[in-house]
């Protein structure tokens, strides 16, 4: 099983580097318009290789894609000083109206996977740009952030985060939709199982769990530059789920016809994946709030879009 990964900076890198990790692929192509950056990460990587899985790991041009089942896309600039975020997101979309032809002709069986930021924005655009059905153009969406609720859940209710069913869904950014009206344990609400744990979830409680899931990035930019480990880990995971056919539950960001009154948008909710990309799309249900909360962020990522230029 063959993947690329377009784009091999800190995500790009980090993903091949989980991906060898859990030796989800046995080759792992890497692209990238520095060449001299994609063949040291490989070469790094490849050393990996012998203490964990025997995955191929090396740098190559767009040709090498071929075959490639999955191909991850990481490209893309930094912001400039004194450069608006709208500036950034044409220079960034100016990339993909170039690498996008080049990874549909070279490799034109492969599911899309989109890490690049703002990632709701920039699946949407290449959703627009590849031809290919929504549930194959997949954005990396609010994976990190569903992992993160889940985990901060999980600590202060001493219960395993993979038993708790807590979704965030919308934009992967400051507008992202925390559920937790129809969020639960076992069946049981979350609020009640959270008493029966001792620990009520009181309005501060959660307002210090929001602000830790919807600004965990900035501090770890703060602190370190960027955010690279994290969603690597969790693209690797997607991956796996889609070359097993495994049908899991990822709060993933496709081309949504549908949202709370907005139409034709990218953004996440929880879907299934497998082997043919996202097989459905769930709509948790909402309460007031936060299907106003929901509909803002639909219609703050349509505005975004469409002032790119892409409908
Ligand atoms: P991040 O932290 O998001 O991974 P990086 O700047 O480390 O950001 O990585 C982005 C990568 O995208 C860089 O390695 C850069 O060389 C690459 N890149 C930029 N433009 C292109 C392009 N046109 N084709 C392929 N790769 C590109």
């Amino acid at each position: 099983m063959k993947v690329g990964i377009v784009g091999s900076g800190y995500v790009g890198s980090a993903t091949a580097y989980a991906v060898a990790l859990r030796g989800v692929a046995r080759e792992v192509v890497l692209v990238d318009i520095d060449k001299k950056l994609s063949r040291a990460h490989a070469e790094d990587i490849l050393h990996a290789t012998p203490f964990c899985h025997p995955v191929w790991v090396y740098a190559a041009d767009y040709d090498a894609l071929h075959g490639a089942e999955v191909v991850v896309i990481a490209a893309g600039v930094a912001q400039r000083p004194g450069e608006t975020r709208l500036q950034l997101l044409g220079r960034n979309a100016h990339i993909f109206e170039q690498i996008i032809p080049r990874i549909r002709q070279s490799a034109p069986e492969a599911i899309l996977l989109i890490a690049t930021n703002p990632v709701d924005i920039m699946t949407h655009i290449t959703f627009r740009l590849s031809g290919l059905p929504p549930e194959r153009v997949i954005g990396s969406g609010t994976i990190l952030d569903t992992a993160r609720f889940q985990a901060l859940l999980g600590e202060l209710l001493r219960t395993a985060p993979q038993s708790i069913d807590a979704y965030v869904i919308g934009e992967h950014g400051d507008s992202e939709v925390l559920v937790w009206s129809s969020a639960h344990v076992g069946g049981q609400g979350l609020f009640s199982y959270a008493e029966m744990r001792g620990t009520p979830l009181t309005d501060d409680l959660r307002k210090t769990i929001d602000d830790k899931v919807r600004y965990a990035a900035y501090t770890i930019i703060e602190g370190k530059g960027a955010t690279y480990y994290g969603i690597g880990a969790g693209l690797a995971r997607l991956i796996h789920a889609i070359l097993t056919d495994e049908k899991g539950l990822f709060t993933v960001s496709i081309f949504t016809p549908h949202v709370e009154g907005v139409s034709d948008v990218t953004l996440s909710l929880p879907r299934i994946l497998g082997r043919g990309g996202v097989e459905t799309t769930l709509y948790p249900s909402l309460d007031e709030g936060e299907r106003a909360a929901l509909h803002r962020s639909a219609a703050l990522l349509k505005e975004v879009s469409l002032s790119l230029g892409y409908t």
